[in-house]
This record gives structure tokens, sequence and C-alpha cells, in this order.
């Protein structure tokens, strides 16, 4: 057994320290960024925000009004073929979405499916909850060799040592950082595992970004100064599931008022047990749920979130003199305190 003394922080352990700056208005901040895939040589561009591959937050309807805003989305895993493959025929938000999928043998010949249909996967992510195992480090590679020309995103991972080990032996190019800090995440609850958010992200940024590789920080993100403090940390793209749940773009129930108006929606962790329930008849008896379910409010159309979110993260680059979202991370100096307000 070992202890790691040094102390590690979350987004909430932080301010970001306003600096002396010319930039003169925050309407002028540039959040678009363009990045080159170091494994795919594939190239990226947008607002580097991500909505995450949750059954409720990853659909169709959230590309389309992201896309809009040059912002992505993560396709949850549970569209079938033909309506992935119709929705990318022609559709100008492809370029804003991401495929997902899994590393069971079902996964991957869904992938070889939609691969052998002529439609170019240009993004795809591989998602595990852990992404330590070996078996994901092989399969990665797997994907990779498949998709030499696909910008692959992979994880979920914490450690330096594992974003190297992605990057190289798994060829990816982006890898997702993120285990426990979710909204409804209860990991660090039932397995007590997990890695301060922001040291995940300032530690994995600093060993992909060493070798010409991106990170997406995954998770914990619920309000907009989260997201700053994450790409103020080094993180390239930012993925947001609860952040985006409730809004009219959100698949899944919803209850309404008397009076016929949206009210809440359900939003699960996507370990609960609803769904596991939902997809796979129901939990395995061998496993804990490692997700919550909750109700959040309805929150109209994701516009509104956008808008809010981007007009906080461009607050922060004018604090600290960030004339675009690239510069952030160099002009930020973090502030330990106890508190953020
Ligand atoms: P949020 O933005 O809601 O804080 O976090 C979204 C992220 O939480 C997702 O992208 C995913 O990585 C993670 N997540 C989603 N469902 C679950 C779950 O059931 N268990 C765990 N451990 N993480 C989850």
């Amino acid at each position: 057994m070992q202890i790691d003394y040094e102390i590690k922080l979350g987004y909430d352990d932080v301010m970001i320290r306003p600096k002396r700056s010319k930039t003169a208005s925050r309407q002028l901040v540039d959040l678009t960024r363009t990045y080159i895939g170091l494994n795919s040589g594939q190239k990226i561009s947008g607002v580097p925000i991500i909505a995450a591959n949750m059954d409720t937050v990853g659909t169709m309807e959230m590309a389309m009004s992201l896309a809009k805003h040059q912002m992505f989305t993560c396709l949850h895993k549970f569209y079938d073929s033909e309506e992935l493959i119709k929705f990318w025929g022609d559709n100008p938000a492809s370029d804003y979405t991401f495929y997902t999928t899994g590393i069971t043998s079902q996964d991957l010949k869904k992938l070889k499916f939609i691969q052998g249909s002529g439609i170019k996967i240009k993004n795809i992510c591989v998602d595990v909850a852990n992404g330590y195992t070996e078996v994901f480090q092989n399969k990665v590679k797997e994907i990779r060799n498949a998709f030499p020309d696909s910008l692959i995103m992979a994880g979920n991972v914490v450690t330096p040592e594992m974003v190297q080990e992605l990057l190289i032996s798994g060829a990816a190019d982006i890898i997702k950082v993120g285990i426990g800090p979710g909204s409804v995440c209860n990991t660090r609850i039932v397995a007590g595992v997990g890695y301060p958010q922001l040291s995940a992200v300032i530690e994995c940024a600093e060993a992909a970004h060493g070798l010409g590789g991106l990170i997406c920080a995954d998770g914990g993100c619920r309000e907009p100064h989260h997201i700053n403090k994450a790409f103020g940390g080094g993180a390239d793209f930012v993925m947001l599931g609860g952040k985006f749940a409730g809004c009219d773009e959100c698949g899944g129930e919803w209850s309404y008022s008397e009076s016929g108006e949206k009210k809440s929606l359900k939003f699960y962790g996507m370990s609960s047990k609803e769904a596991m329930t939902k997809y796979n008849g129901g939990m395995a008896s061998y496993r804990a749920s490692e997700g919550a379910c909750i109700e959040v409010p309805y929150k109209g159309p994701v516009q509104d979130t956008v808008e809010y979110i981007l007009g906080g993260l461009r607050s922060a680059c004018s604090y600290v003199g960030a004339k675009k979202l690239k510069d952030l991370s160099k002009c930020t100096t973090f502030v330990r305190c106890t508190s953020i307000k």
C-alpha cells in the first residue's frame, strides 16, 4: 500500500486570478480551435465543447443544434446502424459528431457494418468506464488499424502514464479524462476510485501535449466556471452531460406540468440501474450501480445553455488577457481557495 500525500485539486478548490489585459471586449474573444490528430493526421475545428454520449444528451437533435454553434456531440451508442447511416448521409452536422463505440464484439460488429456501408466515420469515441485494462488498449489499437484516418478519442483514464500508453500503444488522438466526477456518477461512492478532476486534467494534459496528443476533460462541469477551469488547466476539449440535460434536444422521459408543459427530465448515469435495466435487461448480480438517477428541471432550447456557457468562457478569457481560447491555459494562474464564493 502507498499513500500519495500531495494534495490534488478539484474545480471548486481554485479560482482563476485576474490579470492585466489588452483584450478590449469579451465579444472579440475567439473560442474556436483547430487541432490535428497525432495518429490520424485528421483535422478537427470548432468550439471544443462536446455533449456527452449519454442516451438522454447525445442525441441527433442535440447534434443538429450544437453544430450551429460549431460545437460537438458524441452520439449515444443506442442508435441503430440504419439511423446513423441516414443521419450522416448528407448532414452538415456530421463533422461535429463522434460515433460512440464500446469494445464488446457486438460493438465492433456494428462499427464494421457501418464502415461497410460506405459512410465515412470521421470521428470515433471508444468509450469504457475503466480505460486501464489491457484489453481496452488492444481494442483501441484494433479500431485504429481499421480506421487509420479517423480521429479517435479513447477513455476514460485519469493519470499521465495511461494517457501516454493510449496515445502510443493505442494510437488514439484524444484521451478522455475523468473517473468519478460526473453529475450522476457514483463510482467514487461505490468503489472509492477516482482522481480530483482539475489535477487529473492538468497532469494528463501535460503528458498528452508532450507527445502531441490531446485530452478531453469529461465530467464534473456543472457550472460555466468548471468549464473555464478545465480549459485553463490545459483541456483541449470539455465534455458535458448534466449541463445539457433538460434541454429541448434531449431524449428520454419528460415529466409535464398540469398545463402540459415540460417540467423535468429523468437523467441517469449510463452505469446506473435505470440504464442497465433499459439496455441490458437488468443489473448483473456481481455489479453495483455506479450511476445515479435524478430529475433535472426543464431548461428550454440548448441555445440558452450554450450562450450562458460561452458567455462565461469569453469572460474568463477577457479577465486573464486571453484573446483566444487557445491562450487561456497559458494565461491562467489558479489561486488555491477554500470556497469559491
Ligand atoms: P457530467 O457532465 O454530467 O458531470 O458528466 C458526464 C460524464 O459522466 C459522462 O461523459 C461520463 O463520462 C460520466 N458518466 C455517465 N454516466 C455515468 C455512470 O453511470 N457512472 C459513472 N461512473 N460515470 C458516468
